[in-house]
């Protein structure tokens, strides 16, 4: 995972038929809850395949999958919600069966997601500490909840994942540890796959330090201030390169 940051909404001009989606939307969301028990809301499905939306996603997620960051040019990829739209899965079997389907038309909630993360993923929602009410506004869910799934736009991977150079995602926090859970980050498809970039970008780095010495040389010279750091950093990546 990457740290995307906010979202800036697609420039969606005003359409008449997302118009007629949305007053329907409401319509249902009004409704009382046993009502809305009995009959699921009508999502308009092809909202998440209308071309300004689309691209504006696709480009807002570098056209890779936000969890397992594989590209949408070698694995199927798909635009889903990031807070599931019913049945929001508390991650012990039960679930919440209206959350979140107000923000089906949300482009803040949008993702870009390969199609093994979303069957991964379904609707399971589960949060530290109590869920945000019925009909949180989007601009307020991020401050009223906690997921347990790292947030690629408003939460910080950098804080929950340890990535290693033998291509390991481990989670080093509740939520680094659940998402890499849930969505298998060290199963072997990905595992291998990450491995390979890992060596090819430490063969890279690896080499500019052995050969195109003088440069990267200098900061690793032990006179210089903080060249402890630098050095212990540089064994820790490379390991037997001599420092
Ligand atoms: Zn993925």
């Amino acid at each position: 995972m990457i740290r995307l940051g906010p979202f800036p909404n697609p420039k969606i001009a005003y359409d008449p038929y997302l118009g007629a989606s949305l007053r329907q939307l409401r319509d249902y969301l009004r409704r009382p809850k046993q009502e809305r028990a009995q009959r699921r809301a009508q999502i308009d499905e092809s909202f998440y395949f209308w071309e300004p939306v689309q691209s504006a996603v696709q480009e807002r997620c570098f056209e890779k999958c936000v969890f397992c960051e594989r590209s949408s040019r070698d694995v199927e990829t798909l635009i889903e919600t990031f807070r599931p739209l019913r049945d929001a899965g508390n991650g012990n079997g039960d679930s919440e069966q209206d959350h979140y389907v107000w923000l089906a038309y949300e482009p803040e909630n949008l993702i870009l997601v390969c199609i093994e993360c979303s069957s991964r993923k379904r609707t399971e929602f589960p949060v530290i500490g109590p869920r945000a009410p019925y009909l949180t506004p989007m601009s307020e869910i991020s401050g009223r909840e906690k997921p347990l799934i790292v947030d690629p736009y408003r939460g910080n991977p950098e804080r929950h994942f340890l990535f290693l150079a033998d291509g390991r995602c481990e989670g080093v926090t509740k939520e680094g540890r659940f998402t890499s859970w849930l969505l298998g980050l060290n199963e072997s498809r990905l595992l291998g796959a990450r491995a390979g970039e890992m060596d090819t970008f430490l063969g890279h780095l690896r080499a500019s330090i052995e050969t195109d010495g003088r440069g990267v040389a200098a900061y690793l010279d032990p006179r210089t201030p903080f060249a402890g750091a630098r050095i212990g950093v540089a064994r820790r990546l490379f390991g037997p390169v001599a420092v």
